[in-house]
């Protein structure tokens, strides 16, 4: 699935409904390699009238971008409701909503992409930060496989 495309033509005026789906491929059409993986599904109603087609559109899913603080994978939900009008003079011609849904995808995503505290990969954190951890990060280290390791190493 790469193009999300509407036909115009063949049906009469009046109301249609089309499902799509915007996986990890249509995002690299864009060129976008910020996106790690896609599923968000695409329900478009269109309402067609002799010289006006309207598209409410309807994303929900996941995509998953790298978290700011520790770059490991993070899902974030993508919900969005937008709509979208067809300029007059391209009534004659299929409908091309990709580049209208790759923007909104990408505009409901929030600006400050985090893990909740505490789910963050605690090995990176502390190597890209280089400061302070939380309690919940120490922790999380003390019981992965690599502390024992650690203190093997530090006994020598
Ligand atoms: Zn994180």
């Amino acid at each position: 699935m790469n193009a999300i495309v509407i036909p115009l033509n063949g049906w009469a005026a009046g109301e249609r409904k089309f499902h799509s789906h915007a996986d990890l491929e249509f995002f690299q059409t864009f060129d976008n390699t910020e996106i790690l993986d896609a599923d968000v599904d695409v329900e478009i109603r269109v309402v067609k009238k002799e010289r006006k087609v309207e598209a409410e559109l309807h994303l929900s899913g996941t995509v998953t971008v790298p978290c700011d603080r520790c770059l490991e994978p993070l899902a974030v939900p993508v919900e969005a409701n937008p709509s979208e009008v067809l300029k007059p003079e391209s009534l004659a011609e299929d409908w091309d909503l990709s580049q209208a849904v790759y923007d909104y995808i990408c505009l409901s995503l929030p600006l400050q992409r985090v893990h909740p505290e505490g789910e963050c990969n605690p090995d990176t954190v502390r190597f890209l930060s280089q400061g302070e951890r939380t309690d919940e990060e120490a922790e999380a280290e003390a019981n992965s496989p690599f502390a024992a390791l650690k203190g093997l190493f530090e006994s020598k």
